[in-house]
């Protein structure tokens, strides 16, 4: 590097990141992902994964992925509209569309690149996008990476969301799309789409879902928050990385026109590699097992009732809901640091999240269930987390 300015620079930037205690550290897991995980040689109990269904190290999603690099080899070496498209490939995304009840859907790298791929080809300058002002980065990237015009709600504040609508539509739009996460991931909030819903009807809008945290074990069979709702998206975007196997992979799916347009059009799915066998292999098992997984997930929501009663009567202030997402406030974000140390002393990995991620004195540790945990491990990290916090002041 010629320009050494340019790494001073960074340094310098990096120090100030550091200074102000906003430093991420990552943590090295030996092993596989799971309920519990070893961390330098310790046995941890793990409260911060999106691994909601424990499906993350089964072995039969192991068994089908390399069952299908047996059959379909490693990768694909290739875009999916050069030479990159598999049986397999369709096969997940019809399947995703049978589950989710779409028309179809189309597969991207990741969901952020489906959320930053989605509105580019389908909206233009004449159109207008209502976005929650919680979304997910991807969304708002993606919102960005469009032509049309862009409104902000408050988070999930339906009167908010109604004035803004009207406010694109007597600015002149086309089309309007009303854009939200079906769960808040830093409070475990669920989008109100029950009132999306009659609103988008009301003033003839698209409604576009992202259900990362909630497909495969919210609403019936796991079909997410519009089932939970009893409602229906137009579009939905989700991941293969969170309940449904933990790997890599995002998708949309809506009617037949959005996804045939966006595989023409959506510029991370036609300029980038297409996902691996092993990867599509495993997403199709992980769908078997998800559609008749009624019993992990009656696990998944007692464990999740069992953990929020028990940090309650503790003492500890959540904040209410029903999304195994359960974040103890601290506020302050030394305190959450200081409380995640103690935490990891005594066996039980959590993060902490804190200004820019939430807002100044919202900071707090944002638990996750899933469901591998044991009752037994849920009664030890709550020992563990009422002896942290008399130990850092967040408990009397
Ligand atoms: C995790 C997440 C994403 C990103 O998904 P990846 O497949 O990991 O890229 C997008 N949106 C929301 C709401 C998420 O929670």
């Amino acid at each position: 590097m010629t320009d050494s300015r340019f790494l001073t620079h960074l340094k310098d930037t990096l120090a100030g990141i550091e200074a102000e205690g906003l430093m991420k550290r990552e943590r090295l897991i030996e092993g596989a992902q799971g309920a519990h995980v070893t961390i330098g040689g310790r046995r941890m109990l793990n409260l911060c994964a999106n691994n909601y269904l424990g499906l993350a190290d089964d072995p039969r999603l192991a068994a089908a992925a390399k069952a299908a690099m047996d059959s379909h080899g490693y990768g694909m070496a290739s875009v999916r509209f050069i030479c990159g498209t598999q049986d397999l490939h369709r096969q997940l995304e019809t399947r995703l569309a049978a589950f989710l009840g779409t028309e179809d859907a189309i597969l991207f790298a990741a969901c952020f690149d489906a959320n930053g791929g989605l509105f580019e080809p389908l909206l233009g300058p004449e159109d207008a996008i209502v976005s929650d002002s919680l979304n997910h980065a991807s969304i708002i990237d993606g919102v960005r990476l469009s032509k049309a015009k862009r409104y902000r709600y408050a988070n999930n504040d339906m009167a908010d969301l109604e004035v803004q609508v009207l406010t694109a539509i007597k600015e002149g739009a086309r089309f309007v799309m009303i854009a939200t996460d079906g769960v808040f991931s830093m409070d475990g909030y669920l989008a109100n789409l029950k009132e999306i819903r009659r609103i988008a009807d009301e003033y003839g809008c698209l409604v576009m879902v992202d259900d990362c945290h909630a497909t495969g074990f919210m609403g019936p069979q796991g079909r997410g928050t519009p089932a939970h709702a009893g409602v229906k998206a137009d579009i939905l975007t989700g991941t293969l990385g969170k309940a449904l196997g933990g790997a890599l992979g995002g998708y949309i799916a809506g009617p037949q026109p959005v996804v045939d347009l966006l595989r023409q059009r959506a510029r991370p799915y036609l300029f980038s590699n297409a996902l691996p066998p092993a990867v599509v292999g495993a997403a199709l098992a992980a769908l078997d097992i998800v559609e008749g997984a009624d019993n992990l997930r009656r696990q998944l929501f007692h464990n999740a009732a069992y953990w929020r009663a028990g940090l309650e009567s503790a003492g500890f202030r959540l904040l209410p809901g029903e999304h195994p997402i359960i974040p103890v406030m601290l506020g302050d974000a030394p305190l959450a640091q200081r409380f995640a140390a103690e935490l990891d002393a005594r066996g039980v990995m959590v993060s902490a999240f804190f200004f820019p991620v939430v807002p100044r004195g919202g900071a707090r540790i944002r638990t996750q269930m899933n469901a591998r945990l044991t009752m037994d491990d849920l009664d030890q990290a709550l020992t563990a987390f009422e002896d942290a916090g008399r130990k850092v002041g967040a408990l009397k």
